[in-house]
């Protein structure tokens, strides 16, 4: 059996994203600046409307929240389809579809989830999720510096927090800070935080991309509430970590949506564009382009699509999801390169979506974990097996007397 059957079901919902994506995202994105974050407010209100009507708002999320219960492998071949349109990099759909809520929510309790998830998932408004700190974001166990003291009932949090998106927009985040500085990475607790908590600040600032504006976040002795504590105090960091393997497939596949839309686009136009009396289709450059852009687009698909598979067989992918992050974010840099190159003058204008696509895409392989943070965790468990045998014979070398 080919083990990437695709259901009639998930087909039928596949047609139905690529319908809504086609007659009303990309109308939608021509009223608005090429430039603009978002599409307009009441297209925005319309869209969303039109989709929960259809049952597929926030299909990633439990059902028993108002989500669509879907699992990895049918998010990631989702999002395939709901990412390619001129705004389909940074927001899948451009949020008509559900706005990111921060995974740890999930590790909450009912409580948490009832006062903060559903009423974001009903609303579609924007919340934030805030790890890195001025001092590093790879390495979040060493750099996170901001500070929740305990004081009886309550967290004070003092600190600072870099490139968090949509905090400027946002009614709560989900904060990640150091309740336990003797702890290490098991000092790390991950706090609700709602924006209009006296002493939180959000200053947005500009950087390549053009949506999900990136913040600077300041807390000055913003008083939380324990009971605002995400799982237990230290537990921080391993709720972040684990929620994120998963989420990185359909994630992974937000990067592919926007190479196979680039990529068509491509195609269509080498069969229109003559230069010297000849189609560029019938050029062996472009050619040779194209094909490499096909592999790298079909490579990432199986990569995207063996991983999600496995992570619903509830397998350990935590390796395949640094592979299939890496592999999507580099291979949509080198087809987006190839579509902006083949177009010409025409690649770099606002006239095309491929001049935002070229410069969001950038941002594709430092957000999420830098592509040589992946390679290290790839290389790591590459080198795991071999490294154990090498250290037991070094063990066993040295309880052994040396032959003389
Ligand atoms: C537009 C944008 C939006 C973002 N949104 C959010 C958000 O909403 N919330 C949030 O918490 N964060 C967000 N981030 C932060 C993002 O996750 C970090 O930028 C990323 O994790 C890298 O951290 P850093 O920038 O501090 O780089 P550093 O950790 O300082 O690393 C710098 C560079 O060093 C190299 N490097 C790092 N470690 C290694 C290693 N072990 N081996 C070899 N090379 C290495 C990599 O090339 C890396 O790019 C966003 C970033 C951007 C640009």
């Amino acid at each position: 059996m080919n083990s990437f059957m695709i259901s009639d079901e998930l087909k039928m919902v596949v047609e139905q994203v690529r319908r809504i994506i086609e007659d009303d995202v990309i109308p939608a994105e021509s009223r608005v600046d090429p430039d603009a974050p978002e599409l307009a407010e009441e297209d925005y209100q319309r869209i969303s409307k039109k989709v929960r009507s259809l049952g597929l708002y926030a299909l990633e999320l439990p059902r028993k929240y108002g989500g669509g219960g879907m699992g990895t492998f049918e998010m990631s071949v989702i999002a395939e389809a709901m990412g390619q349109h001129r705004m389909g990099l940074y927001n899948i759909g451009c949020g008509v579809f559900g706005r990111h809520i921060p995974e740890s929510i999930w590790s909450g309790t009912e409580e948490q989830i009832q006062q903060y998830a559903v009423p974001a998932i009903q609303q579609g408004t924007h919340t934030f999720f805030a790890i890195t700190e001025p001092g590093g974001g790879s390495d979040p166990a060493n750099a996170i510096q901001t500070r929740a003291e305990r004081k009886g009932d309550r967290y004070i949090l003092n600190g600072s927090k870099i490139f968090i998106s949509h905090a400027h927009e946002a009614e709560w985040g989900v904060v990640y800070a150091r309740s336990n500085p003797e702890a290490g990475r098991k000092g790390i607790s991950a706090f609700i935080v709602e924006t209009k908590t006296p002493g939180f600040t959000a200053k947005p600032f500009k950087v390549i991309r053009t949506a999900a504006i990136p913040n600077v976040v300041t807390f000055e002795d913003c008083e939380i509430p324990v009971k605002n504590r995400i799982g237990e105090d230290g537990q921080g960091l391993s709720l972040a970590l684990n929620m994120l393997s998963r989420k990185r497939f359909p994630y992974s596949a937000t990067n592919l949506s926007v190479a196979v839309a680039a990529h068509k686009r491509t195609v269509e136009y080498a069969n229109q564009r003559k230069t010297f009396g000849e189609y560029l289709a019938d050029r062996q450059a472009i050619q040779w382009m194209l094909a490499d852009s096909e592999l790298d687009i079909r490579t990432t698909r199986l990569l995207i699509w063996d991983g999600a598979m496995r992570a619903d067989r509830d397998e350990d992918i935590r390796v395949l999801a640094s592979m299939a992050k890496v592999y999507s974010s580099e291979a949509l840099g080198r087809v987006i390169d190839r579509c902006v190159q083949i177009h010409g003058g025409y690649g770099v204008t606002k006239e095309f979506p491929l001049e935002r696509w070229y410069r969001e895409a950038r941002v594709r392989r430092i957000g999420e974990g830098p592509s040589e943070v992946h390679r290290m965790v790839i290389a790591r468990d590459l080198l795991r097996a071999g490294r154990d045998q090498r250290k037991a014979r070094e063990r066993s070398q040295a309880a052994t007397p040396a032959a003389r």
